[in-house]
Order: C-alpha cells, then structure tokens, then sequence
C-alpha cells in the first residue's frame, strides 16, 4: 500500500459521476478526502507546490457498489469442482438443492478464506462498496483489515420454534461486535420461504428497533410465488423435503410476495430488496409509495432461468435501483463493471449507459446508507477511486458506451480507497 496523503490527482478524463466527464479533470486529496475538484489548470492555480500524479490517458473514476452478494461463497466453483462438477441448473429449485449439497460437504474452516478471496477480487474489480450477506457469522472478523465500506448482512432463516430463539440470541450477541472493520453490521432475514411468519416479523422489528439495516431477497423465483401465496409447488414438492422442512408447510397465505412482506412489518426503506423479478404492477406500485430500494441482479437471474426484473416499470414508478453481482454459486465474476455490461445487453435499452453508471455509483451508493462517503467523487467525499486504462482512445461522448462494453472491467488499472493506494 502506498500512502500519498496530499496531492493532487488528473488524467484524461474526471468522471466525477455528478456532471459529464471532465478533459484534463483533477481533484486536490488531502488526508483521504476530496478537498477541491475541477480542472488540472484550476487546481495547479490554487496549489501551486503540491505534487501532481497524472495517470496520462486513463479515467479517473468512482469506485462502484455491489449493492448484493455473498462473498463467503467465492470459492464455490472450485468446491463444486471438488465434489465431482454440477450441470448448470435447469431451475431455480434445482440450483437451491445443489447449493445446499455443496455447502453440507464443506467444514466451516473454509468460509474465512472464501470470504477473504471475495473481498480481494471486489477491490480489484474497483468495487469501494458492499452490501455482503453472511450466514456463517464468525468470518465477519474476516472484515476486521479491510478497507470496503457498506453493511454486512448477518443471514438468518428458521422455522422450528425452539431453533429460532437460539438464532436470535446468537444474533444479537454478533450484532454487539466492533471488530468488522468499515463495514456495518446488518441483518438479513433471507427471504420469505426460509423465514417462519413469526420469525420473520420478529426480525423486522428487532431491526426497526435497533435502527439496523436490512436486506431479504423478494419474488426471484415463480416457485417462491406459488409457495408463499398457495404453499404448493417445486417448494413443497422437493425444497422443503430436503432440508427436513415438510412439518413446516402451509397452505399458503393467500398473498403475493410482497403484500406478505407487508404483513410481517417488512416495508420499510431500511430493508433493501434484492432481484424482484417477478414483481406485477401494483407491487411494483407499493414498492415506490413505501420508498423502498431494489438491487438487481441480472446474470444471476439469467444463470438460474428466473425471468428478467422488470426494470423499466421499477425505474418509472421511482422505485430505487442498485446492482448487485450476487455469489459466484450463480455468476461468473465479482465485477460491478461486468454486470453493468451484462445488464445493457440483458435489459435491451431499457437501463442506457448513464443509468446503469448511476445505478452501480450513486444509489448504490444511497442504498447501502454509505453516500456520504462513496458513489461519486465530490467535496467532502472519500478520494476513493480507480483509474481505468482503456487499450484505445476512448472519444468523450463515448465514456458511458466504453463503461457498459465487456472490455472495460479488464481495464481497472489502480484503486485507491481514501487516498491509498490498493
Ligand atoms: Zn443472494
């Protein structure tokens, strides 16, 4: 790591994600911060005698946010590869069966290590930013050196009783740890086919109470549909089974994903969606009068046959919009800048070039509550970074194209978080 407290910093381009790209833009670092921005001429004019590092031809860029992941599973191509290779999944209840089947075959020695792999390929993708789900608790301290912001969701599901109040109180007592570096604890009730209904609006409040933030993955699947409302399908059918749940199933209760959301005190903007794909029009409603954020996350989506979110409608109706990579059990990188280019492609112009930039800075930025820090670069803001080294000249008005192309995630040259070098 290198630490240049003060100088300032200019390239090609400064795209500060507040105004168009800036030829010959800089920004005065000082003590980790942005204590001015504009163009090099301007700053050189007001700091006369203090160092310039000029990255030539390159970006300068703000760090994106994964706003939903597991980074604890980043080695699960490789366990799956251990346990003799998996087809890729037909379904999604296939893809939750074999997920499970992995994770039984692991010790828990390994998750720390995964998590740590995680952590490293987010940094180097020029990621500043997570909102990372853990279920196995104690690889939080694996958080302890690192200089990622944004929250890490402690995973919690269950529906027998006796079992949940054990996981409340293993809960809380985690939620009590200062030892997790810049991010901040959350929890994350993973959804609302793993939750009983008591469990579930239990979390909700004890996070409401503790001003805690939240994250519950909301209508992926059709089969998490028909479960929630019926209590029939490919859930009841084989899921549940699986993991000795049968005594747990219900006839259902009556309602979509969201209006039992609802019921169990889940609508509030503190408890972050993930995927709503198969959201209607009047959820899709709901969602934006209750203010509530929605991280998509397309190549997962695509790789488990789920169907596309309906990301034009969310955008419309103000729903807030972030992007997540999810686990590497159902996408193939880490790389905000590969699901952005992904994420063009899969939403056929519905989410253009800008959008989609602004989707991975400034509201993931917003939803993970860590836009004081990341998400652009501005007065006051982290001088947090990354410099992208394009192998051709890119034009000006072509910057948001090259951000969306396939080619631009290999071009994360440098990344610093708070003026240090990564
Ligand atoms: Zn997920």
């Amino acid at each position: 790591m290198t630490i240049t407290d003060t100088c300032i910093y200019t390239a090609r381009y400064l795209v500060s994600g507040n105004a168009p790209p800036v030829e010959a833009g800089a920004f005065f670092a000082h003590a980790g911060k942005i204590a001015a921005i504009g163009t090099l001429t301007e700053l050189k004019t007001s700091y006369p005698h203090v160092k310039v590092v000029d990255f030539d031809d390159a970006l300068m860029v703000p760090l994106l946010v994964n706003a939903h992941t597991h980074l604890e599973l980043t080695d699960f191509p490789q366990w799956t590869s251990e346990c003799g290779g998996a087809e890729s999944p037909e379904n999604f209840v296939d893809w939750i069966l074999h997920l499970i089947s992995v994770k039984r075959k692991l010790k828990i020695e390994q998750f720390a290590p995964s998590l740590q792999h995680g952590i490293e390929q987010s940094i180097a993708a020029g990621t500043g930013a997570v909102g990372d789900i853990l279920a196995y608790h104690p690889a939080r301290s694996g958080y302890g050196d690192s200089s990622l912001l944004g929250n890490l969701y402690l995973e919690t599901l269950g529906q027998d009783p006796a079992m949940v109040s054990k996981l409340k109180a293993g809960l809380a007592e985690a939620l009590e740890d200062k030892g997790c570096g810049a991010v901040k604890l959350g929890v994350s009730p993973h959804s609302p086919y793993t939750l009983s209904a008591n469990y579930l609006r239990d979390t909700y409040l004890y996070c409401r109470q503790h001003n805690l933030r939240c994250t519950t993955h909301l209508a992926e699947a059709v089969e998490e549909v028909e479960f929630v409302e019926k209590g029939s399908g490919d859930f009841a059918r084989r899921f549940y089974p699986y993991i000795g749940w049968e005594g747990y199933i219900t006839t259902g209760s009556g309602l979509r994903p969201v209006e039992y959301l609802r019921q169990q005190g889940g609508l509030f903007p503190q408890n972050l969606l993930v995927h709503g794909v198969q959201l209607n029009d009047a959820e899709i409603d709901t969602l934006a009068a209750e203010k509530m954020s929605l991280v998509l996350c397309p190549r997962s989506n695509a790789t488990l046959k789920v169907g596309k979110a309906p990301a034009k409608k969310l955008l419309d109706a103000g729903v807030r919009l972030a992007l997540g990579t999810d686990s590497l059990a159902s996408c193939d990188s880490l790389s905000i800048w590969d699901e952005m280019a992904f994420a063009h492609k899969w939403f056929a112009g519905d989410l253009d070039a800008p959008t989609l930039f602004g989707l991975a800075t400034s509201n993931g930025a917003k939803v993970l509550g860590v836009d004081g820090a990341v998400g652009s670069l501005a007065l006051g803001k982290d001088a947090s970074f990354q410099v992208l080294q394009p192998q051709t000249a890119v034009a000006v008005n072509e910057v948001f194209d090259y951000f969306v192309s396939s080619a631009c995630s290999s071009t994360v040259k440098h990344v610093y978080h708070r003026g240090v070098l990564q």
